[in-house]
């Protein structure tokens, strides 16, 4: 199995550790492949999308064909996570919390609006328990997170949290071959890169 980590800017390396992890668990073999360039797209059975600076990874996927060919893999069904600035990435709406639509690249591909940062600055950053539907509860790390306001379409909530100054709202949304987490799953789990290599081997 051929994993891609979007290698632009972000996590990373805590998303390769958690892949090869999850893999172990499964017990598959995974290649992990850094993706900087379209080349590395050719041959991927998924891909993940790291948790950085939205904005950052954006206009640095534009320089080169990248984003457009990314776009083109997860439109054609390539199982995709994106976490934090990587589920920014996927979304078809994006808007900050504080200077509102700013037009940054993004890939457009799942039916869900983000709003960036709408925790707070990067001192509001916490973590908790999270229940996710058919996961169970995992420890959920929100570093200047953003939320999912709205899913539509084949997007589906599978996590919500209650925060006091914005109430209820999702943490995790699912669209067919696609997963989108608020928070960082790579820091505290493995279930959710389980998940995206279940998906990928047609077992979910
Ligand atoms: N605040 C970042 C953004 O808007 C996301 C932060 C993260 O990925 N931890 O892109």
């Amino acid at each position: 199995m051929r994993v891609g980590i979007l290698a632009l800017q972000g996590d990373i390396e805590e998303h390769e550790y958690a892949i090869k992890k999850a893999a172990e668990e499964l017990g598959i073999n995974v290649d992990v492949i850094r993706v900087k360039r379209v080349e590395h797209l050719d041959g991927l059975n998924a891909l993940i999308m790291p948790g950085g600076e939205s904005t950052t990874i954006g206009s640095l996927a534009r320089r080169n064909d990248l984003i457009n060919r990314l776009r083109e893999a997860i439109i054609n069904g390539l199982p995709t996570l994106g976490t934090c600035a990587g589920a920014i990435f996927m979304a078809k709406e994006v808007r900050d919390s504080v200077v509102g639509e700013i037009g940054q690249p993004i890939l457009s591909v799942m039916d869900i609006a983000v709003v960036r940062n709408a925790f707070g600055r990067q001192r509001d950053s916490f973590e908790t328990d999270l229940n996710i539907e058919g996961f169970g509860t995992i420890r959920a790390v929100f570093i200047r997170a953003p939320v999912i306001v709205k899913t539509w379409g084949d997007a589906k909530p599978m996590a919500s949290i209650k925060h006091p100054r914005l109430g209820v709202t999702i943490a995790t949304a699912q669209e067919n071959h696609m997963i989108a987490t608020a928070f960082h799953p790579e820091l505290t789990t493995t279930k959710v890169h389980r998940y995206l290599l279940e998906l990928a081997l047609g077992r979910r």
